[in-house]
């Protein structure tokens, strides 16, 4: 049985809106508004009927040994190349073998059904025994005119064969007919059409019939003997009319795909063709035909063997990933149609070595890298010496392709600086399972999809196109799929069961960490006074009530606190409330603040007094209670809010840094009476964009100073997993650090007896000031007893 085996679709993922063009053009063209529906499909600019040929091919070869493929024929009426077979190009992608015909069939849309029929007749002749087809087109039109909205750009692929058939070849009738409904001069670029009146009548509706019906009467067979038409026809009325005039119900006729991505030219009957296929069940019989400078009718009977072709892209699998572009300029820059300028970097040379090009033809056209034949080691490139370190063999390597092997994301990168024309350019490393792995270029993505981790598919894609000497160079990119990236690791700190209290929770940091002590399991007092950022006026219920609801939009639980810490009442009030809704309490975070900066001399006793009573006193009225509760239970975690002004020193803070330092004090302390409890006491030095530090830090780095950069770090002082407790640490914009107040070794400056003189301080001053050997202590003792220790520096 002689007939199709297999089948390929591609079409590109960009779809444009054709209502864009519209949008655009309608000022200039109102017209088009006629034929704006739906999408139509469009390259990337990477991406041409070169590289949509590759694809709809590895689509059709999937599972299949290519060693078999005997013949293979590109169609297409688009190919990057006048002189240069572009068969034997893409025969070098797929890594057929080296000794099969490969040919090219160009200038007329008819190409992919006559070579169709030529491959299918070849076949039956016995000369050969499996024939890849594969038509791909990629069609040029002036901008804002019909044919940019009718064409599509895509490719498929069908195997012909003698064994293993899922449609078998009934026969087929021809028609050449020098009828010219447009053409393109070698040296043009677009199509010239002939008035579409004319095209339609005396073009697609007589000879479309004409050949059907030859191939009727040749197979003795009518219309009722047939389940499926296909034959391309971009003009809407004119393709039912034919159906019409061969007497199809409207049932049998395949839609021309207009809506869903357009006229893909030489390609079309093919994708049709592909698209009937796949919906296709054993028995039916489909008639295909394609039209240009006359027309080919060929008929097929669909086997069981179909339902045993294991699954592929096709073209239902490519129309569904898609990606819709509203963006006309966008299309036309990809296409080439507007000159844009790309900067001096654009103009290195891009000129392709044609010995290198031969040389390395099977590893830069073919992905074929090396696999050591002693240790089983995948590398690309290929090279002399395995790179294993424990083998090391030399001349092992044997031809590895890679381009079917799975690989995933190692790591990326987004480039504004590189030359590209749909920026960012975006590459990483891509690491092959089984082993090997190299820098690939990153295309059909957009770079807040890509992660690491994630699947990626390779695809032979245009790498430069050399305008000067009109060459086209092309390479293997990476196509990271959404989704396909490993889940994230399961969260292993939880707070299931406890109870938080997050002081001053109604905004900035507080809020952060009120949502994601919720999100891991929390019930959590949010307790805010909603003051102004000074700590004057009213107050008011707002900011607490909307993150308690936001908290319950994430299924968490969580209660609002209005009080005021700065007062022992409202202290007790706030504990009572974690007790009262939830039992006790066994988190406390002291987070909430106020800012009042003004220079030491001008600060008077009000600014100091009212920051000193909200951070250091509101850590006191609202510890106590909590410590008592926690002591009680035997277990408490407690973090204190300090800032790199108390510990360092700000101008104009000196309120704000008394307190801050006061904190950690209070911690210092804390730490050793709640030592015996479980409770522990530990104090951030947050850095983060709030309404504290609007007017303080750089806008531009905002996003990478949210507050959720801290927060990893506060619940984790939270958690009972956190076994620390005395410690400081910074945090802010995704960095870490400890902060400690440590003692230098210092020295005994006199024999034990006798009193030191301040002559002695001066003439001992390097070795007291110095921080050498400095260390951070327990608590007040073991630090007195290290003084006790202090080395004598036999300076007198
Ligand atoms: P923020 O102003 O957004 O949050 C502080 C919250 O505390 C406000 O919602 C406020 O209404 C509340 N509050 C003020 N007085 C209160 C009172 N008496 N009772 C109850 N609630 C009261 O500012 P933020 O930056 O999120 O500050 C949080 C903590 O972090 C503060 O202690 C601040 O000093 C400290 N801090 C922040 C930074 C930073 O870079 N943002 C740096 C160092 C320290």
């Amino acid at each position: 049985m002689i007939g199709i085996s297999s089948y390929g679709g591609y079409i590109p993922r960009l779809r444009l809106n054709r209502m864009s063009i519209y949008q655009s053009m309608g000022w200039f063209a109102p017209a088009l508004i006629m034929v704006a529906q739906g999408e139509r499909s469009f390259c990337n600019w990477d991406e041409d009927s070169i590289t949509m040929a590759v694809e709809a091919s590895r689509d059709c070869l999937k599972g299949l040994d290519k060693e078999k493929v005997d013949a293979h024929f590109l169609c297409s009426t688009t190919l990057p190349f006048s002189d240069r077979s572009c068969a034997v190009l893409v025969n070098t992608a797929l890594n057929l073998r080296n000794d099969i015909v490969a040919e090219d069939f160009t200038t007329s849309l008819r190409c992919g059904t006559s070579a169709l029929i030529t491959a299918l007749e070849a076949v039956k002749g016995g000369e050969r025994h499996k024939i890849l087809v594969t038509a791909s087109d990629k069609r040029e039109a002036r901008a804002a005119y019909f044919y940019e909205m009718w064409f599509g750009d895509g490719a498929a692929s069908l195997l012909v064969s003698d064994e293993e058939v899922i449609a078998e070849y009934l026969g087929s009738y021809s028609l050449s007919l020098d009828f010219v409904d447009h053409y393109r001069g070698a040296q043009h670029k677009y199509d010239y059409m002939w008035e579409e009146r004319w095209v339609r009548d005396e073009g697609y509706s007589k000879i479309i019939p004409q050949a059907i019906n030859g191939l009727f009467d040749k197979l003795g067979i009518g219309m009722d003997d047939v389940d499926k038409i296909v034959y391309p026809c971009f003009f809407k009325g004119e393709h039912r009319k034919i159906a019409k005039k061969l007497g199809a119900q409207p049932e049998k006729v395949m839609d021309n795909m207009h809506e869903v991505c357009g006229e893909t030219g030489a390609a079309h009957p093919f994708v049709m063709f592909v698209r009937a296929l796949e919906e296709a069940k054993p028995g039916d019989r489909i008639l295909l035909a394609g039209f240009g400078q006359g027309c080919d009718a060929m008929c097929f009977q669909v086997t069981e063997k179909i339902e045993q072709l294991p699954p592929r892209r096709g073209v239902k699998g490519s129309l569904e990933r898609k990606k819709v572009v509203d963006n006309y300029a966008k299309f036309l820059k990809f296409r080439d149609l507007i000159q844009t300028e790309m900067g001096i970097r654009a103009e290195a040379p891009t000129q392709t070595a044609m010995t290198v090009l031969w040389r390395k033809r099977k590893m830069i056209t073919g992905l074929v890298g090396g696999k050591c034949s002693k240790c089983g080691t995948p590398q690309f490139p290929k090279m002399d010496v395995c790179v294993n370190p424990e083998c090391r063999a030399v001349g092992t390597q044997e031809d590895y392709e890679f381009s079917d092997i799975p690989a995933s994301v190692k790591s990326f990168t987004g480039d504004l600086l590189a030359v590209s024309v749909d920026p960012p350019a975006i590459y990483g490393m891509i690491q092959f399972e089984g082993g090997g792995r190299f820098m690939a270029d990153f295309t059909d993505c957009e770079l807040d999809e890509v992660k690491v981790g994630q699947r990626v598919t390779m695809a032979f894609r245009r790498r430069y196109a050399d305008e000067q000497r009109g060459f086209t160079g092309y390479f293997w990119k990476a196509i990271p799929i959404p989704g396909t990236e490993p889940p994230a690791p399961k969260e292993r700190i939880r707070f299931d069961g406890r109870v938080a209290i997050v002081t001053g929770a109604g905004g900035g940091l507080g809020r952060v960490y009120a949502l994601e002590l919720a999100r891991r399991g929390a019930k959590v007092v949010v307790n805010d006074i909603g003051g102004a950022r000074d700590g004057s006026g009213g107050g008011s219920q707002g900011p607490a009530d909307k993150v308690v609801e936001e908290i319950k939009a994430l299924g968490g639980e969580g209660i609002a606190s209005y009080d005021d810490v700065s007062t022992p009442e409202g202290g007790e009030a706030i504990v009572r409330k974690a007790v009262d809704a939830f039992g006790g309490v066994d988190i406390l975070i002291n987070n909430a603040g106020i800012l009042r900066d003004r220079s030491f001399a001008k600060m008077g006793f009000e600014d100091w007094e009212k920051v000193i009573l909200v951070h250091l006193m509101g850590a006191y009225n609202v510890t106590r209670p909590a410590f008592i509760k926690m002591r009680e239970k035997g277990y408490g975690r407690i973090v204190m809010t300090t800032s790199a002004a108390g510990l360092f020193g700000n101008f104009g803070q000196a309120n704000y840094s008394a307190a801050k330092l006061g904190l950690v004090g209070l911690m210092n302390t804390l730490k050793l009476e709640g030592e015996k409890y479980g409770i522990k006491v530990n104090t951030v030095a947050p850095l983060a964009a709030t309404r504290l530090t609007e007017d303080v830090l750089p806008p531009d780095l905002f996003e990478k100073l949210k507050p959720e950069y801290v927060a990893p770090m506060v619940l984790y002082l939270a958690s009972e997993q956190c076994d620390e407790t005395g410690m400081i640490f910074n945090a802010g914009m995704g960095y870490f650090s400890r902060v400690a107040v440590v003692q230098g070794a210092g020295a005994v400056v006199r024999d034990p007896d006798s009193i030191p003189t301040v002559e002695d301080i001066q003439s001992n001053w390097d070795v007291i000031d110095s921080l050498e050997g400095a260390k951070d202590y327990y608590n007040a003792t073991v630090a007195l007893g290290a003084m006790m220790k202090g080395k004598d520096t036999g300076v007198r």
